[in-house]
């Protein structure tokens, strides 16, 4: 069997193994093979409800975010416009001491430059009107946020990599990856490719690859559920995402007169070709009594279809990316702890900046500096999975 020579291979065709494929493209690092034994988009990127928020708890998430949303809204003007919306971001609450956590959180990002207002009762009746409102002590709006189809762009990505020369090999079987002569072989179907990079962006498989290289990172896949419902009177097609902070409970418009909402997350470490791909009993019936609640003028909404999908969560809530320490040539890209669309635009560019920068990439470094894997010493273990919106904020990583 030939050996294919390549500059670079990636593993894993997500949101974040295509958005860098396209992006080593763009920046002529070399030829560059992007390999994914399933399809496009088969892991979580296929499951996630694409929201897009600034509402989040550290600067450089909200910079990367803000970089990957404006890239999004470009790739889709251009080629799939459904693909993007921009309809605002909403959470409330109705305890006093997370209405304190709002308030900061608040003024938090606001010195960060997001562009976020707190919303009386009377806006948030007036933007959601079948939700009942009047025990909320609290609640804040991004009037910029987004949603996004996150296989759409997914695939826009894949097919702008391949049009700039990216090398797709999707669907055939894994056989191995591993370090011989200065560089990277992987064996996958019929083919060996050499590289002097490989890139492991496998999501929620990363884990045991990782470990099975003998090079184990601190990651915890774990599961988190989302559905699709569809009020008797239709649902609006128009409204801001949202998120209950008491009951973690988020909704988005779906189109076609459907509403997507999601919670679910369990906060145990799973392996993921063993966990189902359904939702459960539990997860519906929390959906159920949040929209009795909360959505009092959804309480009628059909179930359409429930599913779970794979996150991956690292110690400190952030993504693992970047050369791995000591190991020539092996880089990370996966441990987006379940915000993995909202961010892979803005980490892929940062990424395949590095790459390319070749022996002086010192600023390109500072520029992933926060997400390192170097940043966790040898050894540190899997963290437990945390839920996704928290309120807690600041600049520093916490362990
Ligand atoms: C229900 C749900 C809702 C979500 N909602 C949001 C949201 O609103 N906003 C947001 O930002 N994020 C959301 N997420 C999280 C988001 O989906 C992920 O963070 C993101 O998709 C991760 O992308 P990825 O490319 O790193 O991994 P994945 O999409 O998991 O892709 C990994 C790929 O690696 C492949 N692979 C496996 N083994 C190998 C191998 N040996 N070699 C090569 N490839 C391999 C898999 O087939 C898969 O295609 C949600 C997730 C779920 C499950």
């Amino acid at each position: 069997m030939a050996v294919e020579h390549v500059e670079v291979v990636i593993l894993g065709a997500g949101i974040a193994g295509c958005a860098l494929a396209h992006h080593l493209a763009r920046r002529s690092v070399g030829p560059t093979v992007l390999y994914d034994p399933r399809t496009t988009a088969a892991g979580a990127t296929g499951r996630a409800a694409g929201i897009v928020t600034e509402q989040l708890w550290n600067e450089w998430d909200v910079a990367v975010t803000r970089e990957a949303q404006a890239e999004y809204a470009s790739l889709a003007a251009r080629r799939d416009p459904s693909a993007f919306t921009a309809n605002g971001f909403i959470r409330w609450t109705a305890q006093a001491d997370a209405a304190r956590l709002l308030t900061d959180a608040t003024a938090r990002l606001r010195r960060w430059n997001v562009d976020v207002r707190p919303i009386g009762r009377a806006e948030l009746e007036t933007r959601i009107p079948w939700g009942r409102f009047d025990d909320v002590a609290a609640a804040i709006f991004s009037p910029h946020d987004a949603v996004v189809t996150p296989s759409s762009l997914t695939d826009l990505y894949a097919a702008e990599a391949r049009r700039a020369g990216v090398e797709l090999e999707i669907g055939s079987p894994f056989h191995r990856l591993v370090r011989s002569d200065g560089g990277w072989t992987l064996e996958v179907g019929q083919r060996t490719f050499r590289a002097g990079h490989a890139v492991v962006a496998a999501g929620a498989w990363s884990k045991r690859l990782l470990t099975g290289l003998g090079w184990p990172q601190p990651l915890a896949p774990y599961r988190t559920q989302a559905a699709t419902l569809r009020p008797a009177a239709g649902g609006p097609e128009d409204f801001p995402s949202v998120h209950d902070v008491d009951l973690d409970v988020y909704a988005r418009p779906e189109g076609n007169g459907r509403i997507l909402a999601g919670d679910g997350t369990e906060l145990v470490e799973v392996d993921p070709d063993r966990t189902p791909s359904g939702g459960d009993e539990k997860f519906l019936g929390h959906l159920a009594e949040t929209f009795t609640a909360r959505f009092p003028g959804w309480a009628d909404a059909e179930l359409v279809r429930a599913w779970s999908g794979v996150c991956t969560a690292t110690p400190d809530r952030r993504p693992l990316v970047g050369p791995v320490p000591g190991s020539e040539g092996l880089v990370v890209l996966t441990g987006f702890n379940g915000f993995g669309v909202m961010r892979a635009g803005g980490v892929a560019q940062r990424l395949a900046a590095l790459l390319a920068a070749g022996e002086d990439a010192s600023r390109e470094l500072e520029g992933l500096r926060p997400v390192l894997p170097g940043r966790f010493p040898p050894g540190t273990p899997g963290p437990r999975p945390r839920p996704g919106f928290t309120l807690e904020g600041g600049n520093e990583p916490r362990f």
